[in-house]
Parts: structure tokens; C-alpha cells; sequence
């Protein structure tokens, strides 16, 4: 049995009623028996006193006053009530119980004075004899006017107080009877109504901690029924709602896990909520362990600290650029912070998304350089061009051996600019399709072959032998026979130009490790160490002087690591000054899978 607060409360709740009735109504049929009793027993005390006077007043001042004696003795007897006659002096003449000389005057009994006072006389006291309260009544004996003596009928009240006693017993019996009925009716109501109640409660305490699964069975009709039913869907609804906070919760974290940009976001005590991997990284953080860690404990970066604290403190976006020297290359970090608001727009704390745009920033600088460079490098040979075509016009008497030497120069320097424009233009497209250039599936020789056969003859123009390998099995690359072949052509080129008369060049096609690699060594002038990483940069040459004077661009080795990345290939170069240099650019070699039926190959 259930023994709760609200069972004890539902008792007393219904005793309480019980016993204040029980105590009413008790009370006042006691007390009405009680008057009613007495009304009965002063009624039949009169109507007695009143026959003893009648007899009475016939036997006094007659001379046999024992008869009277008699009389009232048999009389008192038969009516069961003790009768006395007295006289006017309040001496007793006869008793129905006791002997007349033995008894007080009585003329001071209240119920005797109250006669003279009022014509009869009424008095309850309690007698030591009988145990018991006795109720008197006296009326005057009279005759012709003269008053003879008094009439008194007495009873014992004993009988009354009999009947009230057990009136009360029947009272307190049914109070009680009603009370072990009420405390069984509570229980029994409190373990119907406490029972739900209970079970209610666990479910909205489980739903305090957390835990939406549990369900009522809201089978009753009643409003505890509703109640049920009332918590059961306001726990689906939140259950509900919670697992789409969830889900919600869970895509924006995979969000954050998975963005590029760094985002910290803090409470208004600058205590970090969440940091991703990527504002990990910046920061120099681990996101696990920075989790309610203040903000400056977690990163030395105090800029970072400081825009979070500008954007508390103002509750506004605020804008900054971050600048951090890394060991490699200088790091530039726009940030972005905002206010964190509530649902009631109140301010919980600031996020801040650090945008790394140091790769956007080199590409610029390279950009800049890059269009500085190509101008500058336009500029010259249009100059010269300008210059010595002034020279010409200006002088008319120039003999004509100067101006076929002037020409000749300008030739130079045209051939100069075109091979700037052909080489900007090969950049340019190379750059300009968003994946590169169409790749096919070919067979990588032809267009080596292709690329070695047209140089040779420059190669024996300037006293160099040009030694060639080429696998006799076919070399299935995904590729563009035009970019590869300018690949080839650009390493060939510079070994020729690179390399002293009787010198020698092996251009090499070899295979192996899935790879196909486009060798060049050459017996030439070589690359001092500090240089050899460089080489592969837009304009940058070795000896500036030379490279022009041999037709260079500074151009040349830049497309062939350009052609080689969009191939997902690579270069490489081994050098020795004085000794000779060897360029390689290695390819993947194409799975089989992926040569197309219409090959060529
Ligand atoms: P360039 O048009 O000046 O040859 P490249 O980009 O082809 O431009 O080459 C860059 C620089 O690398 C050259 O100026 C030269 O100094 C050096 N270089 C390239 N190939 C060789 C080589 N085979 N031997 C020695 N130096 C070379």
C-alpha cells in the first residue's frame, strides 16, 4: 500500500469532516435528549407533586398524621419517586423513604424558598446517597388561602444519565466506525489517484533529465486520464524537438568539422563553446582539449582573443586581418567576428570564422609580379626595336652594310618578342580551360619523337650530338600530344642552349614503377645548388644576360612544370655545375581500363 504525503492528506481530509460532525451531531442529541429527558422527569415530577398535595392537603391538620405517613410511604412506592410533605416552617411530616424526625427543616432548600418566591419550586443538586444528581419539584399545600405546608416529588436523574451515556457510546461507536471507514476509503482512493500521480511524476522527472521515451497508459476517462494523455504528448513533442535540435545540432557540428574556415565560437566569458579543426590548426589548438577553457589560454594569438572581446563588449560585427609568420611562409587570416544572441536577442557570447586567404594572397603577389615582369620583359625588346628603327629612319646616309646590321638586330629582338608572345600564349592556355587542356589517351613517343626530330637540326647547327632513347613498346599516357611535345621540346631547347659546342645531350623516354619519365642530361654548364629549386619559377633565370643573348624567356622550364602538373606528373632536376644537368618530368602511366577504343595507339 502506497503510503504517501497525499494519502495521509486525503485521510485526514475526509476524517476531519467525520469528526466534526460526529462531534455536532453528538453533541446536540445529547443535549437535546438530555433537556428532553429533564422536561419528562419535571413533568412527571409535577403531575406527582401535584397528587400529594391533593392528598396531602385533605390530611393536614387532621390528628391522624401517621396515616399521612402511611400514605405517602405507599404512595412514593407505587409511583416509584420519593414524595415529602412538609410543613410551612420547613419541617419534614412525611416521606415516602425516610423517617420525618431523622431529616432537616428543609424550608432553606432552593426549590422550598422559590415556592414563596414564585408559587412552585424547581432544584437539581447532587446528592452524596445516591451518587447521582436529583431533580426536586415542590408546589404549596394551601387551603382557604393559608399556606399549609409544601408538596415535593424528587427523582433521581441516574436513569437519564444512563441514557446519555449510552447515546454517547453510539456516537463515539459510529465515529469511530466512520473514521476506520474513512481511513480505509482513503487508501484506497489514494492509491487509485497517487498511483497515476506517481507514475506522472517519474515521467516529468525523467523529462527533466533528459529522457523522452517514457509514456503514460492514458486509458481513463478522467481528468487524470487527460492529464495522461496531456503528458504524453507534450513528452513526444519535446522528444521531437529535441531530436531535431540533434539532428540540427549534428549537421551544423559535421558543418563546422568539414569547413575550410576556422570558426571559435565563446560564451561572454570568452570561454571557447566550439572550435573546429581548421581554427585548430591556426590557432595552434586542440579543439577536444579547449572546450570551456578560456580564450586566451587556449591560443597565444592575441588578436584573435581581442576581436572576441571587441565583439563582446559592442555586440557588433568587427572585421580584421591576421598576419602570422609561420616557419614556411607568412600566413594571412581574415577574421570575422560576430555577437552570439539568444531567442531573446540578449547576447551569450561571440563566433569568429578565420579565413585563411594566403594562398589568395601569394597567387595575387605572383600575379602582380608576373604582369610586372612579362610588361617589363615586352618593354625591352620594343624598345630596342623602337630604338634602332629611329636610328634607321633618322640616319638617311647610313651605310648599307650598318643597316643590314640594324636590321638584323631588329630581326633578333622580334624573334625575341615573338617567342615572349608564344610562350605567354602557351601559359595562358595551359590556364585558361578551368581543368587544362583535353587529355586523351596517346602513345607518349610520337610526340616525343615528334618534338626531339625538329631540334636535332639546331642541335647539330651549334656542334652538339643529340643522343635519343625511345622504348620500343608503345608509352599509353592520358595526355595532350601538343602540351607534351612542347614539354619535350623546352627541356631538349635548353640542354642545346645550355651546353658548349662538342658537347652531348641524351633525351631519354623511359617507363617503370607505373611511371613514364621524359629524361634530358646534358654535358653543360650546369646549376649551382641555390639555384636548382628556382629554375622552375616564371622569368627567372640564371645569368639574365645569357638567356637573352641565347633567346631565352625565363619562361621555358615554367611550362614544362605547368604541362607536367595538369598530367599529374612532376619534375625534377639534377645538376652540377661545370659537370652537366639532368631534367626529368616523370607521368603517370595510363591503366589500361582507361585507353579508348578509338586510340590512335
Ligand atoms: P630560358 O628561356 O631563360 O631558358 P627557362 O625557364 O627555360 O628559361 O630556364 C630558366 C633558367 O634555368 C635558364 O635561364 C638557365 O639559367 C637555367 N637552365 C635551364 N636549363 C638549363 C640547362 N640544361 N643547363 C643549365 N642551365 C639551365
Amino acid at each position: 500500500m502506497i503510503r504517501s504525503r497525499f494519502s495521509w492528506k486525503l485521510t485526514a481530509g475526509l476524517l476531519l469532516p467525520i469528526l466534526i460532525s460526529a462531534a455536532i451531531v453528538g453533541g446536540l442529541s445529547i443535549r437535546s435528549m438530555e433537556e428532553d429527558s429533564r422536561e419528562e422527569v419535571r413533568r412527571s415530577l409535577a403531575a406527582q407533586a401535584t397528587l400529594l398535595r391533593n392528598v396531602a392537603a385533605a390530611r393536614l391538620g387532621q390528628p391522624q398524621e401517621s396515616v399521612l405517613k402511611r400514605e405517602v410511604r405507599s404512595l412514593g412506592e407505587e409511583i416509584g419517586t420519593r414524595l415529602t410533605v412538609i410543613d410551612a416552617e420547613g419541617l419534614v411530616l412525611a416521606d415516602s423513604q425516610e423517617d420525618p424526625s431523622s431529616m432537616d427543616n428543609l424550608a432553606s432548600r432552593p426549590e422550598i424558598m422559590a415556592v414563596r418566591s414564585h408559587g412552585s419550586g424547581i432544584a437539581t443538586r447532587y446528592s452524596h446517597e445516591l451518587g447521582a444528581s436529583v431533580m426536586h419539584l415542590a408546589l404549596p399545600i394551601e387551603a382557604d388561602g393559608r399556606l399549609l405546608g409544601y408538596a415535593r416529588a424528587s427523582r433521581s436523574l441516574s436513569e437519564i444519565n444512563r441514557r446519555l451515556t449510552r447515546l454517547g457510546t453510539v456516537v463515539a461507536v459510529g465515529a469511530a466506525l466512520a473514521i476506520l471507514a474513512a481511513t480505509v476509503l482513503g487508501m484506497v482512493l489514494a492509491r487509485n489517484f497517487v498511483k497515476p500521480v506517481k507514475a506522472m511524476t517519474a515521467v516529468a522527472e525523467g523529462m527533466a533529465r533528459g529522457d523522452y521515451n517514457r509514456r503514460l497508459p492514458a486509458t481513463g476517462t478522467d481528468e487524470l486520464g487527460d492529464l495522461a494523455r496531456a503528458l504524453n504528448q507534450t513528452a513526444k513533442s519535446s522528444q521531437n524537438r529535441m531530436e531535431t535540435i540533434i539532428t540540427d545540432r549534428n549537421k551544423l557540428l559535421s558543418l563546422l568539422k568539414g569547413m575550410v574556415e576556422g570558426v571559435v565560437a565563446v560564451d561572454r566569458d570568452e570561454r571557447v563553446l566550439q572550435m573546429n579543426s581548421a581554427a585548430g590548426k591556426i590557432l595552434g589548438a586542440s579543439p577536444e582539449t579547449s572546450v570551456s577553457k578560456p580564450i586566451w589560454e587556449v591560443t597565444r594569438i592575441s588578436q584573435v582573443c581581442d576581436i572576441l572581446s571587441r565583439t563582446l563588449r559592442s555586440g557588433r560585427d568587427v572585421k580584421d586581418e591576421l598576419r602570422l609568420a609561420t616557419r614556411s611562409q607568412d600566413q594571412v587570416v581574415e577574421m570575422l567576428a560576430s555577437p552570439l544572441l539568444d531567442g531573446e536577442g540578449e547576447l551569450v557570447g561571440a563566433v569568429v570564422v578565420l579565413h585563411d586567404v594566403s594562398d589568395l594572397h601569394r597567387l595575387q603577389t605572383v600575379r602582380r609580379d608576373f604582369v610586372a615582369n612579362a610588361s617589363h620583359e615586352l618593354k625591352t625588346p620594343i624598345a630596342a626595336i623602337r630604338a634602332l628603327v629611329e636610328t634607321v629612319i633618322d640616319d638617311q646616309s647610313m651605310r648599307s652594310s650598318d643597316q643590314a646590321h640594324f636590321l638584323a638586330r631588329i630581326r633578333n629582338q622580334s624573334m625575341r618578342l615573338s617567342s615572349l608572345v608564344a610562350d605567354l600564349l602557351t601559359l595562358s592556355r595551359l590556364e585558361s580551360s578551368p581543368g587544362g587542356p583535353e587529355l586523351r589517351p596517346i602513345d607518349l613517343r610520337e610526340s616525343f619523337k615528334g618534338a626531339v626530330q625538329a631540334l636535332l637540326p639546331t642541335g647539330e647547327d651549334r656542334g652538339i650530338a643529340v643522343h635519343t632513347e625511345v622504348p620500343e613498346n608503345p608509352v599509353q599516357v592520358l595526355g595532350d600530344p601538343e602540351a607534351l611535345g612542347q614539354l619535350t621540346t623546352n627541356l631538349l631547347d635548353n640542354a642545346i642552349k645550355y651546353t658548349g659546342r662538342g658537347g652531348h645531350v641524351w633525351v631519354r623516354l623511359k617507363t617503370g614503377n607505373g611511371q613514364a619519365v621524359i629524361e634530358v642530361q646534358d654535358t653543360g654548364m650546369g646549376i649551382a645548388p641555390q639555384d636548382q629549386s628556382r629554375v622552375f619559377e616564371r622569368f627567372y633565370r640564371v645569368d639574365k644576360a645569357r638567356s637573352r643573348e641565347l633567346g631565352g624567356t625565363g619562361l621555358g622550364l615554367s611550362i614544362v612544370k605547368h604541362i607536367a602538373a595538369i598530367h599529374q606528373g612532376r619534375v625534377f632536376v639534377e645538376s652540377t655545375p661545370g659537370i652537366g644537368s639532368t631534367f626529368r618530368a616523370s607521368l603517370p602511366i595510363a591503366p589500361l581500363g582507361s585507353v579508348h577504343k578509338n586510340t590512335t595507339l
